[in-house]
């Protein structure tokens, strides 16, 4: 029997109607034979507006704990609502929320972003299970755990996308549904550009970048439950229908190709090209991109300085580089000089824990190099992957020091 895990964002449920249509739209579905879990948000801003009574009241006294135990509000009157709204359609169904047995999601003591505890959740899914086989459809709390001491747990704002796929995972479900305020994913935030545009697709390593450089639209770690064989798309909740096309998340989401250290297998070179106040320069990086592709030649990275810009290509093409980008300096005032030096190696260094573990991350790529008298020739960083340049001969030994941090 098709399984389908439907979870319902803040505007979703932003009023009575709205409630009474995404209950009409689950109802549909299970009518049509099939079963449905819901995964509901707080009512609208509701959890924005407690953390802003509890700061108004209490202020910095508030406790991780307590914050936690206060925005939980939100999501265990959403769940009894919308619960109570489904069995007012003619269908049987119950909320279960931390205080109940059959509560699922079981997680760390951290309060306000807890760690799942993966394998007990797999194992109390069947008190899910149960009820589905019974005929009823469970409405979870999305964004909450239970921690050791039976304590509520939260899973880091926007967590209800989390709890929805975490809980498809361990179901076995056909397909995840997110139904938010906006048509699915699009080419950009539709509330800062009009004229974004939907995506029919989206692949889970796209996704993942999207989502943590900040597109709100999905929460990035529930990525990490999406399997193969779940289908997951994210959909408007104004169609009232679950089986609205939206956009489709495609493929699993693979955590070793997540999580990696590779060493590029060609050396790299460096060329550097200086000139007065270069930084405060518009349109340079276009003129030198723009040279070296004349002769399709490939630009695997750019830093950019005070008074200079170094261009990473492959050795391969760096006599062919160096004298392309010589013609440019020459040809334009902006540049003075330039200079080819020292060829690298290149590693990247790709993990999803990059997001969660931000502010000491590069001190522990950086700190092994160091100890072993590595010098890092350039560094860049993004939300999801590291990339070092070494000095070539350095590669093999500062792949493997790498190899060694991940793990
Ligand atoms: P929900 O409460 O349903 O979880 P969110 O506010 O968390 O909804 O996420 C939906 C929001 O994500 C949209 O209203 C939109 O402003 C924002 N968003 C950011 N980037 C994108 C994007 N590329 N495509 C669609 N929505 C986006
Ligand atoms: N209500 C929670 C929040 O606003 C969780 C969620 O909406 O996903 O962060
Ligand atoms: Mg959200």
């Amino acid at each position: 029997m098709d399984l389908i895990v439907a979870k319902f964002g803040g505007t979703s449920v932003g009023d009575g109607s709205r409630i009474r249509k995404a209950a009409q739209s689950v109802v549909n579905e299970y009518m049509k034979g099939k079963q449905v879990v819901v995964v509901v948000s707080a009512v609208n801003k509701t959890t924005d507006e407690l953390i802003g009574l509890s700061n108004d009241a209490i202020g910095g006294g508030l406790t991780d704990r307590q914050k936690a135990e206060i925005m939980a509000m939100g999501e265990l009157t959403s769940a009894r609502l919308f619960s109570a709204t489904v069995e007012s359609l003619g269908v049987k169904s119950e909320f279960i929320d931390p205080y109940n047995e059959l509560w699922p999601i079981i997680t760390d003591s951290n309060a306000l972003e807890a760690k799942i505890d993966f394998s007990t959740t797999d194992e109390k899914i069947k008190g899910i299970e149960n009820l589905l086989n019974q005929g009823i459809i469970p409405v979870v709390c999305g964004f909450l755990g239970k921690g050791p001491s039976g304590e509520i747990t939260t899973l880091g704002r926007g967590g209800s996308d989390v709890s929805a796929f975490l809980i498809g995972h361990c179901l076995n479900a056909s397909e995840v549904v997110i139904v938010t305020d906006v048509d699915g994913v699009m080419s950009t935030d539709p509330n800062k550009i009009e004229e974004a545009e939907l995506l029919d697709e989206i692949s889970v390593e796209e996704m993942w970048d999207l989502a943590t450089h900040g597109a709100q639209v999905l929460h990035p770690h529930a990525l990490k439950y999406k399997d193969p064989l779940i289908s997951a798309k994210i959909i408007n909740f104004a169609h009232g229908d679950l089986s609205t096309k939206g956009t489709r998340i495609t493929g699993p989401f693979e955590g070793d190709m997540m999580k990696s250290v590779v060493l590029y297998k060609n050396p790299i070179s460096l060329i550097a090209l200086v000139g007065d106040g270069m930084l405060k320069k518009v349109g340079l990086l276009a003129k030198i991109t723009t040279c070296l592709a004349s002769d399709n030649i490939n630009v695997f990275g750019i830093s950019a300085g005070q008074n200079s810009m170094t261009v990473f290509v492959e050795k391969a093409d760096s006599q062919k580089a160096y004298h392309l980008l010589h013609s440019l300096v020459i040809e334009d005032d902006v540049f003075s000089s330039l200079s080819l030096a020292n060829d690298t190696s290149m590693i990247t260094v790709v993990s999803p824990d990059f997001t969660d573990e931000t502010p000491g991350i590069i001190s522990k790529i950086t700190e092994p190099l160091r100890k072993n008298h590595i010098n890092i020739v350039e560094i860049s960083s993004s939300q999801t992957a590291i990339v070092v340049f070494v000095d070539l001969e350095d590669g093999k030994k500062a792949y493997e020091l790498l190899e060694e941090v991940l793990e």
